[in-house]
């Protein structure tokens, strides 16, 4: 058997056309047009690219999107200052704080000074608190792009064995919960591993569904999964460099060979990673509907 390949690139794309008509009929019939602010301190190379990725695409979804860059030394008063401006910015449904921030800087108190209404990462405690309730919140976006990926590719949830790996608080901790919980792609039976779990193949081997968040590549090799697991592989690791400068990734799960053995696999890179982005614009629409009371 070889996989069906999900490509997260065809799916980020339908949903981005879907949202983009969203974000016109806004527009059209109540004069509303999102807005959402992007924060970058310092310039780490890859929170740069991260950060423009995302002000590229919520300009071509008609998103009304700011980016502001302050300098590495920026005080942790000055940052929660400009967060208090954008949480009265009637213009500005979505802040998005983008993390690593630097050392000096406290980015759980960040993150806590976001208005939930307005944290479209979904990593307010208010927002975690209703998701593990089952309410009406933001979803963290890398999760749910996940939930989307599986519900559409018609991968079955209900009643599967789910293996997660990684128990991170922004994708293996949400996923495992989201995923048990009653709801499309949900009412699975989900077990979390991480690094002391006493035999990690003993678990994965009876998954029907493995999602790998670890952050090593090519952990998940194929005598570690049964036949016709579905695969969704979130790692995202430089294994090298091409001769054009161009990194070159693996995700945690060697593709090549648990193919092979899947019945649904995840590539990296064009899996996962378009899907995160596109949840983020998918909340900051929802958070411009909910601002202006039409949901
Ligand atoms: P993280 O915070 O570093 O957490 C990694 C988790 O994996 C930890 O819970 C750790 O266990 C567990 N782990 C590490 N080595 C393990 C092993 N040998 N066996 C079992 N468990 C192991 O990572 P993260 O932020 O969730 O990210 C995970 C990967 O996903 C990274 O490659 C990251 O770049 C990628 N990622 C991709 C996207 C995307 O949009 N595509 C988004 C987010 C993250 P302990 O808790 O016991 O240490």
């Amino acid at each position: 058997m070889s996989a069906k390949i999900i490509s997260g690139t065809e799916i980020a794309k339908a949903i981005r056309d879907e949202l983009k008509e969203e974000v016109a009929g806004l527009k059209e019939k109540h004069n509303v047009v999102p807005g959402l602010v992007t924060i970058l301190v310092g310039d780490n190379p890859a929170s740069q690219s991260y950060v423009s990725a995302k002000n590229k695409t919520a300009h071509a979804l008609g998103i009304n999107s700011e980016q502001v860059t302050l300098p590495a030394d920026t005080s942790e008063q000055e940052l929660l200052a400009l967060v208090a401006k954008y949480n009265q910015d009637p213009k500005i449904n979505g802040i998005l704080v983008q993390l690593p921030l630097p050392k000096h800087i406290n980015e759980t108190k960040v993150l806590y000074a976001i208005d939930p209404e307005k944290d479209v990462d979904g990593f307010h405690p208010v927002n975690v608190g209703k998701m593990v309730l089952g309410e009406q919140c933001y979803l963290p976006c890398t999760p749910h792009g996940i939930l989307e990926l599986l519900s559409r590719s018609g991968v079955k949830t209900s009643g599967a064995e789910v293996v997660v790996i990684g128990r991170s608080n922004i994708v293996g901790k949400p996923i495992a919960n989201l995923m048990l919980q009653k709801r499309p792609a949900g009412d699975a039976t989900v077990t979390l591993c991480h690094t002391r779990t006493k035999d990690l193949a003993a678990h994965t081997k009876r998954a029907d569904i493995i999602i790998a968040a670890v952050g090593v590549p090519k952990m998940v090799t194929a005598d570690m999964v049964k036949d016709g697991v579905a695969i969704i592989d979130v790692g995202v690791n430089r294994i090298g460099m091409s001769e054009s400068g161009k990194a070159i990734l693996a995700g945690d799960v060697d593709f090549e060979a648990v193919k092979e053995k899947a019945s649904f696999i995840t590539p990296v890179p064009g899996g996962v990673g378009p899907m995160t982005i596109t949840m983020l614009m998918k909340n900051t629409v929802q958070a411009a509907r909910q601002a202006a009371g039409l949901e």
